[in-house]
């Protein structure tokens, strides 16, 4: 027995190489990787461009404290916000940093303001924000809470799509409204961009922030660099992480001038954020999303995708029920039990990632092309096939 905590359910694989949109393992089979570590290998295993970067800036200088000035941090802090909503930029190392540090934003900017009452923040249900203290009292699945209260004060949820519950919900105490426009282990639930829009007035018309975790569905998932632009808004403060490092640990929280005005020296840290390692392939990553014509492509083969797996889920409604989504993150919600499904994907030679809702879900490297499409949906269809006869 392992040495290792047991928090993870762990699928029996193991994996020696990877290159592109393939996974090798150590006995030498190959998988067709449409999990992407769960959105993170954005660019695929083993970019060239990446595995320049880093080997490049490893016989250079892995660490220097953000005491110092860090030129590619700085570098990278200044091309996501020419490239957002966003004026300032913090970076650090997870998800869960990200939103813990924007929600600290989001109080911190009240008490900047004169508001130092307007602490509690209004948050979705079926979200996911992380797993630390704040992020679980945020999201409020009861499975990520139990046997660890008293839950963080301060959060009041209101129902998926309900615009009247979230209006009651918001009080002089509220700080921000905290959304994730793609709920990823939500069960990849899309919000409406009505709905979206729909935040950012309620936000304006309360004087109240608009928090964004685009942490799974930002950094080109949907085919734009973040999701909210589909609906033309902009947050206050967002968070990212996944595949903002290409498979290098590494998140950021985003927000405006205005909003980061309370984020003033002392009130925030991280040892490791942003350190030379981290930028140098953060800006390799962003070299490639920003590539001229590079989130067109990602957009026109997530609708090719989409296409086809609607096609191929439809043929076996005995197995499949739907799908649901937004560009490369794709939800298909199962009449069997996803989990199941997600297995037999695998015997089958394609990974994906089981969510809420009984789904399994597609997250593929966002470089992939019509040839891993036709792959993916080939065994979707042989899947769909052969449930129930043993050899699925
Ligand atoms: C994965 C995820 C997080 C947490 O990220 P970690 O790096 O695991 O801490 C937060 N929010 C969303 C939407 C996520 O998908």
């Amino acid at each position: 027995m392992s040495a290792v905590m047991s928090t993870y359910g762990r699928y029996d694989l193991e994996f020696e190489r990877g290159e592109g949109a393939y996974l090798y393992t150590t006995d030498g089979r190959r998988f067709l990787d449409f999990a992407a570590g769960i959105a993170v290998n954005s660019v695929g295993h083993s970019h060239p461009h990446l595995v320049k970067t880093l080997q490049d800036q490893a016989a250079k200088l892995w660490h220097v404290s953000n005491l110092y000035n860090i030129p590619d941090q700085t570098r990278l802090a200044d091309r996501l916000a020419e490239a957002s909503f966003a004026d300032k930029v913090f970076f650090c190392n997870s998800g869960l940093e990200a939103m813990e540090g924007a929600l600290k934003a989001c109080r911190r900017y009240h008490f900047a303001n004169g508001s130092p009452e307007r602490t509690r923040f209004v948050t979705v249900e079926g979200s996911f924000h992380g797993r630390s203290f704040a992020t679980i009292a945020a999201a409020q699945n009861e499975k990520h809470l139990e046997g660890f209260g008293p839950a963080v004060e301060g959060f009041d949820q209101v129902s998926f799509g309900n615009l009247n519950e979230l209006r009651a919900a918001i009080t002089p105490e509220t700080a921000a409204i905290v959304f994730e426009p793609v709920q990823g282990e939500g069960g990849v639930r899309p919000a409406d961009l009505d709905y979206l829009r729909s935040l950012r007035e309620i936000a304006d018309e309360f004087g109240v922030l608009l928090l964004l975790d685009e942490v799974q569905c930002g950094n080109g998932r949907t085919g734009k660099l973040f999701a909210h632009e589909w609906a033309g808004i902009k947050p206050d403060i967002m968070a990212i992480a996944k595949g903002i490092g290409g498979g290098f640990p590494m998140g950021a929280f985003m927000a405006t001038e205005e909003a980061a005005k309370g984020m003033v020296p002392g009130t925030h840290g991280s040892t490791f954020g942003g350190n030379p390692l981290a930028a140098a392939v953060g800006n390799a990553v962003l070299d490639v999303l920003l590539e001229d014509g590079f989130l067109d492509t990602v957009d026109k083969n997530a609708r090719i995708l989409w296409d086809q797996v609607a096609e191929a889920v439809a043929r076996y409604p005995d197995v499949y029920e739907s799908i649901r989504g937004a560009g490369m993150m794709i939800g298909i919600k199962c009449v069997v039990p996803a989990g199941d499904v997600v297995v037999a994907f695998q015997k089958a030679g394609m990974l994906t990632v089981p969510a809420g809702d009984n789904v399994a879900r597609l997250l593929p490297p966002l470089t992939i092309d019509e040839s891993h499409i036709a792959e993916a949906v080939a065994i979707i269809d042989q899947v769909g096939k052969n449930w129930g006869s043993g050899d699925g």
